[in-house]
């Protein structure tokens, strides 16, 4: 049994290395090219996506870190970013750092500050309700949006508004892209029906007014 255990953690790092190999391998360019062909594969894409920042857009605490430091992205993280911009789809960050100077910092020295359409960084005893119902007023509703993030509790909450929302575990990278996008195209299909369903019965109510 342990025996079994110690193939499987083998097994896992071995793919974690190899994935973190093909994406030194792969670069920006060849990540931004692939996202491309993933967001290509789908009719139906969100409006907005809606990225947390620590340990889903970079793998550390920015308020463990000191604004002089240089911080870097998860390999796929550029990559993605710019293929949704490239393809219309608009970007904004929701976090609960404590330390929104040193986030905001963060994301000018990494030249990403002008990408985001909207960036709500405030520490909040909701898990992100508060930070969606500021970004809900750019004009978007919740179901037109996709949102990722590391903590189940932000993920439980933001769904329940109707935000399509994905649990990532390591880090945002084209896999979690790809499944968010399916995510959001099955919410929408079913949203859809959903509406055609009810529609019988408000005509039937029109006609009896
Ligand atoms: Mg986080």
């Amino acid at each position: 049994m342990v025996k079994l255990e110690w193939v499987l953690v083998k097994k896992n790092l071995w793919s974690l290395e190899s994935r973190l190999e093909r994406s030194r391998e792969m670069g920006d360019d060849g990540v931004k090219k692939e996202a491309m062909e993933i967001l290509g594969m789908f009719q139906v894409l969100p409006r907005l996506v809606v990225f947390d920042l620590d340990y889903t857009l970079w793998p550390f605490y920015c308020e463990c870190r000191s604004k002089q430091q240089m911080p870097y992205l998860y390999p796929h993280g550029k990559g993605i970013l710019y293929a949704l911009k490239d393809k219309g789809v608009n970007i904004a960050i929701a976090s609960r750092s404590p330390t929104p100077d040193t986030a905001n910092t963060f994301l000018d020295k990494l030249e990403l500050s002008s990408i985001f359409v909207a960036k709500e960084i405030f520490s909040s005893w909701t898990h992100k309700t508060e930070h969606f119902q500021k970004i809900n007023r750019t004009g978007v509703p919740y179901k037109e949006m996709l949102f990722f993030d590391d903590e189940d509790r932000n993920i439980e909450a933001v769904s329940k508004m109707g935000v399509t929302s994905i649990l990532v575990d390591d880090g945002v990278n084209l896999g979690a892209l790809r499944q968010g996008l399916a995510e959001f195209a099955q919410n929408s299909a079913s949203g859809k029906k959903n509406k055609e369903k009810r529609l019988p019965d408000s005509s039937k109510s029109d006609e009896l007014q």
